[in-house]
C-alpha cells in the first residue's frame, strides 16, 4: 500500500520560506540566494516526508507567492498590463501580477473553495499562450535527487485551472481551451522525459456543483490530455467533498482517482458501493483530515480502507490526506505551551503522515488490528472529550436559555437610520477606515519586548497608547469622520480575542499560509467559550477620551472567529458559534455601558464558511447569522452597528448581508468594483455601505481622481444617506506613508463628492 501526500506546507516549521520571499522583495537577499535556500527547505521537507515512512512523495507542492498564480505564469496568462514591466517575464513580473506595483494594480485575489486560502486569479485576455520556463521540471529532478522513493509532480489540473479564470466568456471557454490543453500537455511531457511515472492533476472543481456542460468538458479535457501524453500515469486527485458525478469522472482516461474520504465520506463510500471502481485504475483514499488538526481515530481510519476493499478491488490503493496539508499546520513536535491533554490529542501535518504510515502497517501486517496502537490513539481523544474545559455549565445553561427575541433589535432599520442620524451627526458620506493601522517595525520591536518580558505591561501599554494618540492625531489631521483606535494591541483578529476568552489555546508555530507570504495562526477552540473580563474596552474608551470625533469599537463576529480557528470536533459549529456569540455579546454590552455609540463586528470569514456545495448553504447561513445576530442585536436602537467583509464577491451574498441586519457594511470590492456595482444595481442593498474604495493589498497610492470614479459609480446604485466611504480592508500591513497619502485623497474624493451632491440637490 503507498502512503503519500497530496502536498506537504511549503511554509516550513518556522515559517522559513516566507521570511525568504519577504526578504527578496525588500531587496535584502539576490534572486540567486531566494532560489538557493527554496530549494534547501524543498529538500529538506523532502526527506522529512521520507523519515516519516511515507513510500511516495510529492514534487510540484512548492510556490513562488501562488500555485495558481504559477501555472499562470507558466503559460504565460501574463495580463497586458504588466507586459510593459520587462521583455522576458521574471520574477519582477510574477510579484507584479501578485502585489501590484506603483503603477499597475495586482491581480484579483479569491478563496480557494471553502478554506481560508486566497489563490490569484488567472486573467485570459485572449492572446496566445506559451510554456515560460518549466519550475515543475526542475522541482520534479531535484526531488528525484533528494530521496530515494517515488516523486510524484503535482499540479492544479486543467479542469480547474480553466473555471478558476476570469475573462473569458462562456463561448470562449472552447477557445481558451485550446489554448491551455496543448500546453499541459507539453508540461506534463516534459515531466515524462525527465523521468516522471505518476503525474497528479488536482481538481477540486470536481466535487462542485458541476453542470451536464461540464462534465462533459471534463471528458472532453482528460481524453485529449491523455491522448497527446499517454506514457503519463495521471492521478486525477480530488478534494473538499465527495465528487459530484462520481461515474463518469471515475471512469474518465486516467490512471488513477484520488477521493476525499473525510469531507466526502459519506457520499463517496455510497457512490463506491453503487457505481463500483474501475479495477484497473489505481484508488487514492484521503483518509486522515488534511484541514483540521486532530489526532485521527486509527481504528476508524483503518475500518474505513477496509470498508472499501470490501466494496472494490481497485489495481492498487494509496493512502493519503484528504487534501494537501498546505491547509494544516507543520508539526506538534515543536509547540510546548500546550497542556498535555490537548497536546496528544493534535496531528498536524507530519503527526498526520504518521497516522497514515500507521494504519497502512495495520492493515498490512497480519495481526491487525494492534489492540494498543489503536486504542491508544482513541485513548487520547476520550480524554480531551471528558476534560473539565469541556463541562462549563453556565455556558450550557445560557444556551438553552435563548429566545427569539435575543436575535432580533427592537427597531427596524429605516427607524434606527433616522434615530441614529440625529444621535450621531454624520456628514453626508460619512469617511471612516475598517479598523487596523500600520504594525509598524516599532509597534512589533515592542509587542516582542513585552512577550520576552523587556517591557512590563505598564511601559507597553503607554507605548500602545501613545501610538493610538498619534494616530487619532493623523485621523483628525486626514479629517475622518469616524476614528479608530488603530488595534495595535492585536497581532491578528482571531487570536486577540481567543487570547481573552475561555476555551481557547495557541500554538507557538501552527502557522498556516492566508494568501502570498500572509500566514495566521489560527487558535484552537478546544473547550466551551466563555467570556471572561472586557477584552477591548479599555483601549476604545482612552482613544474616545482623546477625540471629539466618534470612535468606533472594533470587535471581531462569532464566525469569523468560528471560521478562523481550529474547531474542536465533538461539538456541531452552530454550538461553538452561539458560544463565542454569546460572550461577545457581553462585549458589546460592556462597550456600549462604556459611551461607545458605534461598534464594528468583523466578518471578513462569514462567506468562507459556506459549504461547497450550495444546498447545504441555507442551514449554514441560519446559524451563522443568529451568531451575528446574537452577539449585535442587544444594543440601543441609537448604537449603530457595523460589519465588514472581505476576500469574497458578493455579488450572490446580497441576502445573506442583508440578514444580518447590521446599521453599515463595508465591503472589500476595489479588485472586482465593477462586478459588485452591477449586482447592487439587480438587489439592492437596504443598509447603510461602505465599498471599498481602495485595494490595500498593494503599497499603491491611488488618485483622488480614481478614487472619484469609484464613488461616482457606486453612487449610482446606493443612495446618498446609506452611502459611506473607506478602504477596502485594514491597513496593519502597510507602511503609513502610503496609508497616510492614500487615505488623504479618500477624504479628498468623499468631499468633493459631498459638495458636489450637496450643490446639485
Ligand atoms: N478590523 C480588522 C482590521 O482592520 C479587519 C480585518 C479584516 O477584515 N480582515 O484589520
Ligand atoms: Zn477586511
Amino acid at each position: 500500500m503507498i502512503t503519500t501526500t497530496i502536498g506537504y506546507p511549503y511554509i516550513g516549521e518556522n515559517r522559513e520560506w516566507k521570511r525568504l520571499v519577504e526578504k527578496f522583495w525588500k531587496q535584502a537577499i539576490s534572486e540567486d540566494t531566494l532560489q538557493a535556500e527554496w530549494k534547501k527547505l524543498r529538500i529538506t521537507h523532502l526527506k522529512k516526508q521520507q523519515k516519516l515512512g511515507l513510500t511516495q512523495v510529492t514534487s510540484g507542492d512548492f510556490t513562488m507567492y501562488d500555485r495558481m498564480l504559477d501555472l499562470a505564469f507558466l503559460f504565460n496568462l501574463i495580463p497586458s498590463r504588466y507586459r510593459s514591466l520587462e521583455d522576458v517575464p521574471s520574477l519582477t513580473t510574477y510579484y507584479a501580477m501578485a502585489r501590484g506595483t506603483t503603477d499597475t494594480v495586482a491581480c484579483e485575489m479569491t478563496k480557494w473553495f471553502n478554506t481560508n486560502y486566497h489563490y490569484i486569479v488567472p486573467e485570459y485576455e485572449g492572446a496566445t499562450l506559451k510554456l515560460n520556463h518549466n519550475h515543475y521540471v526542475d522541482w520534479f529532478l531535484e526531488a528525484k535527487e533528494a530521496v530515494d522513493i517515488d516523486v510524484k509532480p503535482t499540479l492544479i489540473g486543467p479542469m480547474t485551472f480553466s473555471k478558476l479564470t476570469k475573462g473569458y466568456r462562456d463561448k470562449e471557454l472552447a477557445h481558451y481551451l485550446l489554448e491551455l490543453l496543448p500546453l499541459y500537455a507539453q508540461v506534463l511531457q516534459q515531466l515524462v522525459d525527465v523521468g516522471a511515472e505518476w503525474i497528479q492533476l488536482e481538481e477540486p472543481i470536481l466535487t462542485t456543483a458541476l453542470s451536464e456542460e461540464d462534465c462533459r468538458l471534463a471528458e472532453v479535457i482528460y481524453t485529449q490530455l491523455v491522448e497527446a501524453v499517454p506514457q503519463a500515469k495521471v492521478m486525477l486527485t480530488t478534494y473538499f467533498e465527495a465528487l459530484t458525478d462520481f461515474e463518469r469522472i471515475t471512469n474518465l482516461p486516467v490512471a488513477g482517482i484520488g477521493l476525499d474520504l473525510i469531507h466526502g465520506k459519506k457520499e463517496n463510500l455510497a457512490a463506491l458501493r453503487q457505481h463500483g471502481f474501475p479495477p484497473q485504475k489505481t484508488l487514492a483514499l484521503g483518509v486522515v483530515n488534511g484541514r483540521d488538526i486532530w489526532a485521527s481515530n486509527l481504528q476508524e481510519v483503518a475500518q474505513d480502507v477496509q470498508a472499501v476493499q470490501t466494496l472494490v478491488s481497485p489495481q492498487a490503493i494509496w493512502l493519503q490526506p484528504s487534501c494537501s496539508l498546505q491547509h494544516c499546520p507543520v508539526t506538534v513536535a515543536n509547540e510546548t505551551m500546550l497542556f498535555d491533554t490537548l497536546k496528544d490529542a493534535l496531528a498536524f501535518s507530519d503527526e498526520k503522515l504518521g497516522e497514515l504510515v500507521e494504519v497502512s502497517g495495520y492493515i498490512e501486517s497480519s495481526e491487525w488490528p494492534t489492540p494498543t496502537a489503536v486504542s491508544a490513539s482513541m485513548k487520547r481523544i476520550e480524554a480531551l472529550k471528558n476534560h473539565a474545559s469541556r463541562q462549563n455549565e453556565s455556558v450550557s445553561t445560557a444556551l438553552a436559555k435563548l429566545e427569539e427575541k435575543d436575535f432580533k433589535r427592537t427597531v427596524p432599520f429605516t427607524e434606527r437610520l433616522a434615530l441614529q442620524q440625529q444621535a450621531l451627526h454624520l456628514p453626508l458620506f460619512p469617511t471612516t477606515t475598517i479598523g487596523s493601522f500600520p504594525q509598524s517595525k516599532e509597534v512589533r520591536s515592542w509587542r516582542a519586548a513585552w512577550r520576552r518580558g523587556d517591557l512590563d505591561d505598564a511601559a507597553y501599554e503607554a507605548k500602545l497608547d501613545a501610538e493610538t494618540l498619534r494616530w487619532i492625531a493623523l485621523q483628525e489631521e486626514i479629517d475622518l469622520d469616524v476614528l479608530v483606535h488603530g488595534e495595535f494591541e492585536r497581532t491578528d483578529m482571531v487570536e486577540y480575542f481567543g487570547e481573552k476568552l475561555a476555551g481557547f489555546a495557541f500554538t507557538k508555530f501552527a502557522w498556516v499560509v492566508s494568501y502570498g507570504s500572509r500566514c495566521v495562526k489560527p487558535p484552537i477552540i478546544y473547550g466551551d467559550v466563555d467570556w471572561l473580563a472586557p477584552m477591548t474596552v479599555k483601549e476604545t474608551v482612552f482613544a474616545q477620551q482623546h477625540t471629539d470625533k466618534w470612535m468606533k469599537g472594533m470587535l471581531t463576529g462569532p464566525v469569523t472567529i468560528l471560521n478562523w480557528s481550529f474547531v474542536r470536533n465533538d461539538l456541531p459549529r452552530d454550538v461553538v458559534a452561539a458560544q463565542i456569540a454569546l460572550a461577545l455579546r457581553k462585549e458589546i454590552h460592556a462597550l456600549e455601558e462604556a459611551g461607545i455609540r458605534i461598534i464594528q463586528v468583523d466578518e471578513p470569514a462569514l462567506r468562507e464558511g459556506l459549504p461547497l456545495r450550495q444546498d447545504n448553504w441555507q442551514a449554514y447561513l441560519n446559524w451563522a447569522i443568529d451568531a451575528f445576530k446574537l452577539a449585535t442585536s442587544s444594543v440601543n436602537t441609537t448604537t449603530q452597528i457595523h460589519t465588514h467583509m472581505c476576500y469574497c464577491e458578493f455579488n450572490d451574498f446580497i441576502d445573506p448581508i442583508t440578514a444580518l441586519d447590521a446599521d453599515v457594511i463595508s465591503l472589500e470590492t476595489s479588485r472586482s468594483h465593477g462586478e459588485l456595482i452591477h449586482s447592487l444595481k439587480e438587489n439592492p442593498y437596504p443598509y447603510g455601505i461602505g465599498l471599498g474604495v481602495y485595494d490595500i493589498h498593494s503599497p499603491r497610492v491611488p488618485s483622488a481622481d480614481e478614487m472619484t470614479t469609484i464613488l461616482e459609480e457606486s453612487l449610482a446604485v446606493i443612495p446618498a444617506n446609506h452611502f459611506w466611504v473607506n478602504p477596502d480592508c485594514g491597513l496593519k500591513t502597510r507602511q503609513e506613508p502610503e496609508t497616510v497619502a492614500s487615505l488623504k485623497h479618500m477624504v479628498e474624493a468623499a468631499k468633493a463628492l459631498r459638495k458636489k451632491t450637496l450643490q446639485t440637490n
